[in-house]
């Protein structure tokens, strides 16, 4: 079985982005409008010649109802099947409530989430990540996923290892 990296996090934070780039496809649509991925999307990726499948996942808007509860339980299902778990922001938005929330949910599940910063283009290095140490997660990484800056490092430092 190959290991499951899944992709999770609120919407409009990069998750597609990401996911194309880790398979080379557009397979993900990509936009301005949140929540566009309304299911659990399973790509394949190659990084550094490993072998891997990749979900990405419709977001986590907190307080779930209707469609978006729906979209948070795809999310969670993802994070049940994955053996990575890659909990993406975004530095243009800061850290968010709603970033928050699904920080709490993640730890319920008792497996070990990487918190992925992105959309760093622009931000300095030093600062950017400042905020986002009080989620209390141990492994954070920065990436600008649109440009694939970090990613080369996310692969190396956080997935490869795990
Ligand atoms: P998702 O809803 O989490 O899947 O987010 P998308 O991948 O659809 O991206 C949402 C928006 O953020 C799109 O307009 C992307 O082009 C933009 N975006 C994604 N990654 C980056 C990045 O690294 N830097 C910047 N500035 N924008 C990005
Ligand atoms: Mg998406």
């Amino acid at each position: 079985m190959l290991p499951v990296i899944a992709l999770v996090g609120r919407p409009n934070v990069g998750k597609s982005t990401l996911f194309n780039r880790f398979t080379r496809t557009r397979d993900a649509l990509v936009a301005d409008l949140p929540g566009l991925t309304r299911d659990r999307q399973y790509g394949h990726a190659k990084l550094q010649n490993n072998p891997f499948i990749i979900i990405d996942t419709g977001g986590i808007t907190g307080g779930e109802v209707g469609v978006d509860g729906l979209m948070a339980e795809q999310s969670m299902q993802a994070v049940r099947e994955a053996d990575i778990v890659l909990f993406i922001v975004s530095a243009r938005d800061g850290l968010t409530t709603i970033d928050e929330s699904i920080a709490q949910q993640l730890r319920l599940e008792n497996k070990t989430i990487n918190l992925v910063v992105n959309k760093v283009d622009g931000f300095d290095q030093n600062t950017v990540l400042t905020d986002f140490y009080s989620l209390g997660f141990e492994s954070v990484s920065a990436i600008a996923a649109a440009h694939g800056r970090g990613v080369g490092r996310l692969v190396e430092d956080v997935i490869l290892p795990a």
